[in-house]
């Protein structure tokens, strides 16, 4: 009935449903796309739809709101939030660009739209190192996971600086749970996304986003995996590859922000037209230099 419902008001008010890989399954399978961060921006950036309805948490739905300021982007949840982009705070980082002039502020796209504006690229884990690498011999400041600026400062040798945030669900990844199913799952790939702790993703087979962490099982020969991101990527490898078999790496990989929206709230968004996404011009203008940058460079 719900299903239904959201359906016939897709098409009545000519909507479009995001949903991000960590999203509830259901979620995900009425959606009419499903994808990380850089796809669902580049869907968000070239859709015709006049509503655009984003299941995920509030960073991606003001990112798509930046990208399409003449469509009206709804976030079914209010207070979906992601706690990374809570972590990067505006005075703090306005200061130490003021510091730091010659330093190029490179910036994960799991942040506010303030945050943006005072940034030089947009970055996502897809695309993050392929930018960076255009920055080769400048200083960098990498905002605001930790984790990651320290696996592309890692990899690549550049002169990186991090600031100090980070997932919570990522940065509670350990070796010892590594070895725990290692041990259980002996002939198993891992597959870890870049925001877990450097030590972590030394152990694995293949380091990526959730999309080219999908695109990885789907394409490679292996019949069995350990995966170390949130456990919604499940729903669409299982979908993908019927015949294969999929671990957690942890029971704690479970973003409970990402899964806050469910049908009902789906069917309400769409119904009353809420939570709609405002952003200020001044800051969307600044911002939108450095996610146009971010589609330039990716
Ligand atoms: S999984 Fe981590 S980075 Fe993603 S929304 Fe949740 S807290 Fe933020």
């Amino acid at each position: 009935m719900l299903i239904e419902e959201i359906k016939r008001l897709k098409k009545e008010k000519n909507a479009v449903i995001l949903a991000h890989f960590y999203q509830n399954d259901e979620i995900q399978d009425i959606a009419d796309y499903v994808g990380d961060s850089l796809a669902l921006s580049k869907i968000a950036a070239n859709t015709d739809k006049d509503i655009i309805v984003f299941c995920g948490v509030f960073f991606m739905a003001e990112t798509a709101k930046l990208l399409s300021p003449n469509k009206k982007v709804l976030l079914p949840k209010a207070d979906a939030l992601c706690r990374m982009a809570a972590m990067a705070d505006y005075d703090e980082l306005l200061a130490y660009k003021q510091a730091n002039p010659d330093t190029v502020i490179v910036t994960y796209v799991n942040t506010r739209a303030n945050i943006k504006a005072l940034s030089d690229v947009i970055v996502t884990s897809s695309n993050a190192e392929k930018i960076i690498k255009n920055y080769k011999d400048q200083k960098i400041m990498y905002v605001p996971d930790k984790n990651l600026g320290l696996y592309l400062k890692d990899k690549l040798g550049y002169d990186i600086q991090v600031w100090p945030g980070f997932c919570y669900i990522h940065e509670l990844l350990t070796v010892k749970d590594v070895e725990r199913l290692r041990n259980e799952h002996p002939e198993a790939k891992l597959l870890i996304h870049p925001e877990a702790p450097l030590a972590v993703l030394k152990q694995a087979d293949f380091v990526g986003s959730t999309k080219q962490i999908l695109d990885y099982a789907t394409n490679d020969p292996s019949q069995k995996y350990i995966i170390g991101t949130d456990k919604g990527i499940i729903h669409a490898l299982k979908k993908a590859n019927p015949n294969k078999e999929f671990h957690l790496l942890s029971r704690g990989l479970n973003c409970i922000n990402m899964k806050k929206i469910t049908l009902e709230d789906l069917y309400i968004s769409l119904r009353d037209e809420v939570h709609e996404i405002t952003v200020d011009e001044e800051i969307r203008k600044k911002a939108i230099i450095a996610l146009d940058k971010m589609m330039e460079l990716s």
